[in-house]
């Protein structure tokens, strides 16, 4: 597909097919329906244009730190410059391990944070033979299944399940015979995984997670480059789930679907005496800076929050019957507008079904729906822009409800193992 032009939340290819918009540049562009972020980029591309803010700063720059830091959870007093997701985690990398001493960053199967060498090891979404090259490379790190209450590694068959098991083997086997408590620098956790399926964790598990942080010394460090900025239906998933990250980290949507800009936000304890460059040549340009700006304001003054939380009840009302009715549809998910329809071959054996879940993109795709999906994964996502009117919204809901249940009468044959998945692209 060739995308020849967007209108609102509806994107236009270049042989004129229509489709709604439920990728939102894979989350980056929040808001469909306003200006004000490209007027404000605009204004300030006339008033100061490029430069290296690590150099010169500039009025953006001052006033969006300072408001940045307004919003963030409590105890987050400062900020970092940065220019992408992928830059923003591997900068709180190394705030964790200077502020620590310590080497290991514990992280968690099936989370992304980006394409650097060091994240493509420690992103263990990509596909093993792509990790293994790099992960050679990429010492230091530790990972244990992300807390999965439908699908957890130690258990057969479908959920729900208590997902803090993954912290029983994290205590039980690895610190005792992987990694000495002592060496681990920081937790690095997407507070939904987002390309890992939109799977939220229990209260339960963060409450854990969080002691275990506190009695070791881990710095938390919360990725929030997509959930941040109101996908989860408050401005940060922090708020929603009760979370203290140590670090945050924000990226995509942060831009207000302008110019690429990510940020670190952090204590004062880690980040007061750094000494760490952590910004670049294009960190937090004058634009980018006025564009993220105008767009805190204008997801605060539009209603967009609220529009979310509407959007995650009309997904589950539309969405939310198709796990009774369609065997191979085992479980959906929804946390705001962050919404994961998981595909299975049957609901005794709950098998991935990557198969079934491109078919259902193709006939999503003919019914005029563009969704996330991607090559190899099983679980389709609707990620619409905040604003996304909820008539448009909950047509989309339908259009995919149609095209699951036209893919379940005549169902692709899918691969055996999961290790086999390019057989049955
Ligand atoms: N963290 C998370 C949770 C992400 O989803 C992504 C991108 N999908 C990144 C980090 C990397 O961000 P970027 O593509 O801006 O480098």
């Amino acid at each position: 597909m060739v995308l020849a032009r967007q209108r609102g939340w509806l994107l236009e290819d270049v042989d004129g097919n229509t489709y709604a918009d439920h990728v939102s540049a894979w989350g980056s562009a929040p808001l469909r329906g306003s200006s004000r972020v490209a007027d404000a980029m605009d204004a300030c591309e006339r008033s100061l244009g490029m430069q290296n803010t690590a150099y010169t700063i500039s009025e953006p720059v001052v006033e969006l730190a300072e408001r940045i830091v307004e919003i963030s959870p409590e105890g987050l007093t400062r900020v970092a410059y940065s220019l992408s997701g992928t830059l923003a985690v591997e900068g709180s990398i190394k705030l964790a391990r200077e502020a620590t001493g310590r080497p290991m960053i514990l992280g968690f199967l099936g989370q992304y944070h980006g394409e650097s060498t060091y994240l493509t090891a420690g992103s263990s979404t990509d596909l093993a033979e792509v990790t293994t090259q790099h992960a050679q490379f990429a010492p230091g790190l530790v990972f244990i299944p992300y807390p999965n209450a439908y699908r957890a590694p130690f258990h057969r068959g479908a959920g729900p399940f208590d997902d803090t098991a993954t912290l029983d083997y994290l205590e039980d086997w690895v610190l005792v015979h992987q990694v000495e408590p002592g060496e681990i620098a920081g937790v690095l956790i997407e507070p939904v995984l987002g390309e890992g399926g939109i799977i939220a964790p229990s209260p339960a598990f963060w409450e854990r997670l969080q002691a275990m942080c506190r009695r070791w010394g881990w710095k938390l460090i919360l990725d929030e480059v997509q959930t941040g900025l109101g996908r989860c239906g408050t401005m940060f998933a922090a708020e929603r789930y009760g979370i203290r990250p140590d670090l945050m980290l924000l990226g995509k949507g942060f831009s207000g679907g302008g110019q690429p800009i990510g940020a670190i936000l952090g204590t004062e304890e880690i980040m007061a005496r750094s000494t760490l460059a952590l910004g670049g040549t294009f960190a937090w340009t004058p634009p980018s800076a006025a564009g993220a700006l105008a767009n805190i304001d204008a997801i605060l003054d539009t209603g967009a929050l609220e529009n979310v939380m509407l959007m995650e009840r009309t997904a589950l009302d539309v969405l939310g019957p198709l796990v009774r009715d369609v065997e191979h549809v085992g479980d959906v998910r929804a946390s705001g507008a962050y919404i994961g329809v998981e595909f299975v071959q049957d609901k005794i054996s709950i098998r991935p079904a990557p198969a079934f879940h491109r078919a259902v993109h193709r006939a999503a795709l003919r019914r005029g729906v563009l969704g996330l999906t991607q090559w190899g994964k099983w679980v389709y996502r609707l990620q619409p822009p905040l604003d996304m009117p909820i008539d448009l919204f909950h047509w989309s809901c339908e259009q995919v409800a149609e095209a699951v249940r036209e893919t379940a009468s005549d169902p692709p044959p899918e691969p055996a193992l999961l290790i086999d998945r390019e057989r049955a692209s």
